[in-house]
């Protein structure tokens, strides 16, 4: 019997459809059963139904707790805003790696899973002037949320084996940024066997570009976490075929929703026409494998994605030959291929003496 697993799907927009056929197909090829709840949220539909759309949105996403969302055109309002702040949408896990293929400026490795705090920072107040010649706005860090993220970074270097290192400005932001280190500190005392460092962001910076092989999960307050993401994303040369997780928590921290989309937006100059290149929503497939706890399904999508990548098998965007279609086909049978059981091998009979 194959597990199965309901999970959301927000249709998108422009390449969405494109998308979605082939992460159906990717579905298909893999071990279990994912049983996809549809939500239409493409652009007339939002705008037909309006506040119905984002409640439908809500209601089944909380009820399968995870979701794969696409693209979406941001028009009258910014969906992924909405959803961010109806789903109360926390932490965001945006992993950023060097792929073999993708062209990049970089020479060196990076292999970062970025925990970034999806709320408070600056991000939260837009500030004030205060008379002509000055202004100020307020920087929020709450107990709650950076506990949240904290124990989502030990717990995911736990399952993997990695290191931590917590990023902030504590000597000069003392009050935010040491309440910061301070929550940091006391969540990695239940990960005892979890090695965690923590660096001043500045500094950070640096060494993620010298030293790009010291650092594993960082974890970061808001702000920091864009910065330090587009840096990462840059450096990778995988603007556009990065993927992210989105999560919401539990009372008991623990991961109550989970949503998991590509980077990249509609691409609506190429919609249509076959040409989409798939790799970031199969890796948000791969994360969402993850959070299921299916992890070896999601490393296999993962392997497969990026090996075939590193072979030369790309789509137009990244230099190759391939369309949506091809390129999903020979994703879908390399996952096949590596999910395959191992054909059962019977002794041989021992020949009588
Ligand atoms: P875009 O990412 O859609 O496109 C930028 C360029 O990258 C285009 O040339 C496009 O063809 C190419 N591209 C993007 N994704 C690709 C893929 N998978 N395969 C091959 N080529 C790809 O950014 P944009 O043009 O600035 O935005 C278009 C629309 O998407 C806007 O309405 C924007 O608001 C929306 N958007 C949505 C999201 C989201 O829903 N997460 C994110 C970003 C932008």
């Amino acid at each position: 019997m194959r597990p199965t697993y309901r999970v959301t799907e927000l249709l998108g927009d422009g390449i969405g459809p494109e998308l979605s056929r082939s992460v159906h197909r990717l579905a298909e090829a893999s071990p279990v059963t994912l049983e996809f709840v549809e939500v239409d949220f493409r652009l007339e539909n939002r705008r037909a139904r309006g506040k119905a759309v984002y409640d439908e949105a809500v209601e089944t996403i909380t009820a399968t707790k995870v979701a794969l969302k696409h693209p979406t055109t941001t028009a009258e309002e910014s969906p992924n805003a909405i959803l961010r702040r109806r789903l109360e949408l926390s932490v965001i896990h945006r992993p950023v790696y060097t792929i073999p293929g993708v062209p990049t400026n970089f020479r060196r490795e990076l292999d970062l899973d970025i925990v970034r705090i999806a709320t408070g920072g600056t991000y939260d107040d837009p500030g004030r002037l205060i008379g002509e010649d000055g202004a100020v706005s307020l920087r929020i860090v709450e107990r709650r949320p950076v506990r949240e993220a904290a124990r989502y970074a030990f717990n995911l270097a736990r399952k993997t084996g990695k290191r931590v290192t917590s990023a902030s400005k504590y000597t000069i932001q003392k009050a935010t940024d040491g309440l910061f280190e301070q929550v940091t500190q006391e969540v990695g005392q239940q990960f005892p066997e979890v090695p965690h460092s923590v660096e001043l962001f500045d500094a950070l910076l640096g060494k993620v570009i010298m030293v790009p092989e010291r650092f594993q999960i960082v974890l970061v307050l808001n702000e920091y976490g864009d910065f330090l993401s587009d840096m990462a994303c840059g450096l990778a040369g995988a603007l556009g075929i990065g993927a992210s997780a989105n999560l919401a928590f539990d009372p008991a921290g623990l991961v109550r929703v989970a949503l998991f989309d590509a980077a990249h937006g509609t691409a609506p100059d190429i919609a249509g026409k076959n040409l989409a290149n798939p790799t970031a929503i199969f890796l948000a497939l791969s994360l969402l494998l993850y959070q299921l706890g299916e992890i070896v399904i999601g490393q296999a999508i993962k392997n497969a994605t990026l090996d075939l990548l590193r072979e030369g098998v790309r789509t137009r965007d990244l230099g190759g030959q391939e369309s949506t279609d091809s390129f999903t086909e020979a994703v879908a049978m390399e996952v096949a291929r590596r999910l395959a059981p191992l054909p059962t091998v019977h002794p041989m009979p021992s020949t009588p003496g």
